[in-house]
């Protein structure tokens, strides 16, 4: 069993494996270790934008994802209380990227990222629970923790990809900071013919007591339902509360099966730094944000696409080590600035109380939805998390279409000029 790799992975989520096939694809010696016997099929993220399927597409993982999911082509919001549906459509993408989104749970994203990684011979073991790190001027020392007892692994470099609760993070003595939301979010997998009642594949609902996320997850009748409730009822009674909810969404007499749920604390939160010495954090170990408008993995992702790309450069001697500090600088700025900000406001809208608020964003989503130039600015956002350090001659430098169509949010990207 190998005890040695360049990259040691820690973390079987949705942004170690893709980070993992990035990483092999670039001829790099990769080693992904899991506390969990098995990838987490938790209900969390379930929605691809074209920032993600530029990613999908160059890592030759886009066929098999689509065909896992839905195929989105519009995002709707809704506000039940005035009968208020507005809906921004992906055609107008048409000509500058992808014209539509995928849908499908983030397992399927990571089983497949696995079953790419595996076959680049990048090794993932599960049951590996990291405890412990010592860096070195030449690499990392990992404590691993198995069913067979504890042992030592060495990589050159290390990337933390390990969750929210990062054990990374801790070891590096980052503090991971921000603030927690008072209301947390309930997510159910629920079987329930949503198309019948006028719902599209991608909804938000906006309502001050309701407000919530209703998303088709699969080609088999599979839907995401994601409400918040105060996070001051106990987690642990959540499903008791199931039913009550669902009695605001759906029509009386509606049938429904909960397949999974799951609560969850929100928080917009960062690491105090990305970076220390030869380990990285990227994914939610490094940020956390609410989940409004899928912005939180649809930004780790591109932390481990960019950075897999400086490993390389520097494994090459193309780029110096200081490009490390570079990326983590502007992988932070990316989250607070675009990732946090547009999810905070997200969140503002969805819950607003101020009836004069809601008459103001009802409009501003009605003018956005007839102006297709505000609408591509609106399905153009994720790619500003694709941030400014990107290597001229990276594969990655032309994965953003703004620059292309004239939009300034690009052009910043010259850090390497
Ligand atoms: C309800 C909900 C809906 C969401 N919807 C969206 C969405 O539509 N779009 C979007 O972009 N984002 C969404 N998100 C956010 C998204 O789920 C996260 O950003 C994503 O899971 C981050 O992936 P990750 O790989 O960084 O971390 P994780 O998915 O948390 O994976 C971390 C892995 O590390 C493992 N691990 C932890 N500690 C150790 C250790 N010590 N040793 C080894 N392994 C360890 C864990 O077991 C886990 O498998 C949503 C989140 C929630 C809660």
């Amino acid at each position: 069993m190998n005890t040695h790799a360049d990259v040691i992975i820690v973390g079987a989520g949705p942004v170690g494996l893709l980070t993992a096939v990035a990483l092999a694809q670039e001829k790099i010696s990769v080693l992904v270790l899991e506390a969990d016997a098995v990838i987490s099929n938790a209900p969390r993220a379930a929605v691809y934008f074209p920032s993600t399927l530029a990613v999908l597409d160059e890592l030759g993982m886009l066929e098999d994802v689509a065909a896992q999911s839905v195929k989105g082509i519009s995002f709707a919001t809704r506000v039940p209380e005035f009968n208020f549906i507005s809906e921004i459509r992906h055609e107008v993408m048409r000509g500058i990227t992808y014209d539509y989104q995928l849908h499908c749970g983030q397992d399927e994203i990571a089983k497949i990222a696995m079953r790419h990684a595996e076959a680049l011979g990048v090794e993932v073991r599960f049951n590996n629970k990291v405890t412990d790190l010592q860096q070195s001027p030449s690499g990392v020392t990992l404590t691993v923790e198995t069913p067979e007892g504890s042992s030592d692994l060495r990589g050159s470099w290390v990337i933390g990809a390990d969750g929210a609760r990062s054990t990374v993070r801790r070891l590096l003595g980052q503090t991971f900071d921000g603030h927690t939301w008072e209301n947390r979010f309930v997510a159910t997998n629920v079987y329930c013919d949503f198309t019948k009642h006028g719902y599209c594949p991608a909804n938000i609902i906006a309502d001050p007591l309701d407000a919530g996320v209703v998303m088709a997850i699969d080609k088999k009748g599979l839907w995401r339902v994601t409400y918040q409730e105060d996070a001051s009822f106990p987690a642990e009674t959540h499903r008791d509360r199931i039913p009550g909810r669902y009695a605001n969404i759906l029509p009386p007499g509606e049938p429904y099966e909960i397949v999974s749920s799951n609560p969850y604390t929100i928080h917009q939160r960062a690491a105090s730094s990305f970076r220390v010495g030869r380990t990285f954090l990227a994914g939610d170990s490094a940020h956390a944000t609410n989940p409004l408008g899928g912005l939180g993995l649809t930004g780790g992702i591109w932390d481990g696409m960019i950075l897999a790309d400086l490993i390389a450069a520097v494994m090459r001697n193309e780029a110096k080590d200081e490009v490390f500090d570079r990326w983590a600088a502007e992988r932070r700025r990316v989250f607070w600035e675009v990732a946090s900000a547009g999810a905070s406001e997200n969140k503002r809208m969805v819950e607003e109380k101020d009836l004069a608020k809601r008459k103001i964003d009802m409009e501003n989503m009605r003018a956005t939805a007839e102006n297709p130039e505000l609408s591509r600015l609106m399905m153009l956002y994720p790619f500003r998390l694709i941030g400014d350090v990107i290597r001229p001659d990276s594969r990655w430098a032309d994965a953003d279409p703004t620059g292309r169509i004239g939009l300034d949010f690009s052009e910043r990207r010259s850090q390497f000029l």
